[in-house]
């Protein structure tokens, strides 16, 4: 589903990934872990292409990311992107910060956009919430309205950049829950996170990053065991 070979990066001179051969099969569910500043956040945004890449290929679905030739628009909304930071609209309602984009990329009639924010809304646990404004809203469930806008566009990837890095101990679990429902439910998935347990628990395969190269990938059980590489044994003394 998503393909990396061989990718480099550089912001200027500054060489931020650095060969990265990656592959995310359909239903799998990757976490990237690693460093502040080893480039898990680049690697996901060269993925929608919120970045550009300066050498090798990545594709999605087959399509090549980077081709000129690739419509951009139809990339992007096949893939769902949630940040730390949710970026609601303040002004809109929760459920019309889930309408907006659909009914923008004019698929659906506004009818269609409400049944389905309302469906997303359910299955994050929190329909009741609909008609709020974010600021009426807690950190967690904010969080969960970032993830059921981003399930609205029915994307086929989900990627979440340290989703629960900016919540509240006490609300951290009831996002993860949902993340968990939807790797359970067999959605694509590529998790930056440092919440081991969530790796532990959900992930398929464990990616450690440092400095803008993968250095060690491997199923959560070895990995957490004994990762084979002597930094990826250090950032998790560090961390666990
Ligand atoms: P991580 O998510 O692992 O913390 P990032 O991908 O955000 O790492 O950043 C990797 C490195 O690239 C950091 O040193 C960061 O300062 C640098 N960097 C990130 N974005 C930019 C940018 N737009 N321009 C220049 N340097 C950047
Ligand atoms: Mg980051």
């Amino acid at each position: 589903m998503i393909s990396f070979r061989q990718v480099n990066k550089h912001y200027g001179s500054f060489h931020v990934l650095k060969d990265i051969d990656l592959d995310i099969a359909e239903g799998e569910v990757v976490v990237i872990i690693g460093p502040s500043g080893s480039g898990k956040s680049t690697l996901l945004r060269c993925i929608n292409r919120l970045e550009d890449i300066s050498g090798g290929s990545l594709t999605v679905g087959g399509v090549p990311v980077h081709d000129k030739a690739t419509d951009i628009n139809a990339l992007r909304r096949g893939i769902g992107m949630v940040f730390q930071h949710f970026n609601l609209y303040p002004h809109l309602k929760v459920i019309d910060n889930i309408t907006l984009a659909p009914v923008q990329a004019g698929k659906v009639s506004k009818e269609e956009a409400r049944r389905t924010a309302m469906h997303y809304l359910e299955k994050v646990g929190i329909p009741d919430k609909a008609d709020s404004y974010p600021s009426e809203l807690s950190g967690g469930q904010q969080q969960r309205v970032a993830i059921a806008r981003g399930l609205a566009m029915k994307p086929t990837i989900m990627l979440f950049d340290e989703p629960t890095s900016a919540l509240d101990p006490e609300v951290i679990g009831e996002v993860l829950s949902v993340m968990k429902l939807l790797a359970k439910e067999g959605m694509t998935m590529a998790v930056v996170t440092h919440e081991m347990g969530f790796a532990r628990e959900v992930a398929d395969r464990v990616v450690f990053m440092d400095e803008g190269r993968i250095v060690e990938q491997a199923a959560p059980a070895d990995f957490f065991r004994q990762p084979e590489q002597p930094r990826a044994r250090d950032f998790l003394s560090r961390v666990i």
